[in-house]
């Protein structure tokens, strides 16, 4: 492990460093708390013995300070306090201070093995929590059929897209994208060739946006772009390009058919003024893809307040 020691008595710290090393560790040494705290901003160790009495900062001082800087990540190191202290209300002071584990001088080797092993075992455990809940938060975020964001994680990125565009009152678009006729597709030729010509759509529109713009699925056979930073007019672009490379798609099929579609684009923008919204501006791609479908499918509208068929008059199917 990477051990961090924190001791302002030069002899206890090479006897301990020595010892350490002798099991394999890499240490890095300091002579006071705010050395320590120093070296721990800008290493990632994975347990701090910190002596008590130090000057100018504290064994619990460092403690804590260390506990503060760990509030912004989400792995924390393994406190030890290591002191010739050794009272019950030490004890409690030094849990409270944020320390894990307290030990008493002179350390008996065996007994530092030991709790070393113990600060080992808890890191382990962390940092599996820490792989598991990031597997969770990714599931939780991805479309299981196109690997797309799901409607969740659009929702999410979207915000945030859009209060950072709103702060640096820049432009952002969106793209709801809704495929012509698929329910046909399935029709003809079954729900799981359906499922695959999703997953063509989802990697051709993947292929057709900008890094920094991203697309995710939005709902059925629905989905979203959004490109920060893009106006209506590059946005229709886009949309226009993304348009020709689904036309312009042949996927074949295991029963060796090939399978040709299109889709219908609705695109609105915000202009970075900071006045409209997030449901604003779905809403308003919405009604320009209902648009786009009532002129006819396989193609690109722009949203213009006020023009085009609302949406309780999009063509009945
Ligand atoms: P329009 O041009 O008006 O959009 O017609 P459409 O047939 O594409 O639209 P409609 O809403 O009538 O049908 C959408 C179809 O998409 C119906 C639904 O069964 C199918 N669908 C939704 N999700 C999935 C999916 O995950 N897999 C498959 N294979 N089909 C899906
Ligand atoms: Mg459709
Ligand atoms: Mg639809």
């Amino acid at each position: 492990m990477k051990i961090l020691i924190a001791d302002d008595d030069p002899v206890s710290t090479r006897v301990l460093a020595h010892q350490l090393e002798k099991w394999q560790h890499v240490v890095t040494t300091t002579t006071n708390g705010i050395e320590a705290l120093d070296a721990f901003k800008n290493y990632n160790f994975d347990v701090v013995i910190t002596d008590w009495m130090m000057p100018a900062m504290s064994g619990p001082e460092l403690c804590a300070a260390i506990r503060e800087e760990e509030k912004s990540g989400e792995l924390a190191s393994f406190i030890i306090l290591l002191t010739s202290r050794g009272s019950n209300e030490d004890f409690a002071l030094a849990l409270e201070a944020g320390a894990n584990d307290f030990a008493t001088k002179p350390f008996a080797p065996f007994v530092l093995q030991a709790r070393l092993a113990n600060a080992a075992r808890i890191l382990q455990l962390q940092t599996e929590l820490h792989r598991k809940r990031q597997e969770a938060d990714k599931l939780a975020c991805t479309d299981y059929l196109t690997q797309l964001r799901n409607r969740r994680a659009m929702w999410q990125n979207l915000g945030m897209d859009f209060e950072r565009m709103s702060r640096e009152q820049r432009p952002l678009s969106a793209l709801v994208i809704d495929i012509d006729f698929f329910k046909k597709i399935n029709d003809a030729h079954g729900h799981q060739t359906g499922d695959y010509v999703l997953q063509a759509v989802a990697d051709c529109l993947t292929n057709s946006v900008r890094s920094g713009d991203y697309v995710g699925r939005w709902g059925g056979e629905e989905f979203l772009a959004v490109l920060p930073g893009a106006d209506i007019i590059q946005s229709a672009e886009v949309a226009e390009r993304c348009r020709h490379h689904l036309e312009s798609l042949r996927i074949k099929v295991d029963s060796g058919e090939v399978i040709r579609l299109s889709a219908s684009f609705g695109v609105a923008a915000i202009d970075g003024a900071g006045r409209e919204d997030c449901n604003a501006l779905i809403e308003q791609a919405d009604q320009a893809l209902y648009w786009a479908k009532d002129a006819g499918r396989n193609r690109v509208k722009i949203y213009v307040p006020g023009v085009g068929p609302r949406r309780n008059m999009r063509k009945a199917k």
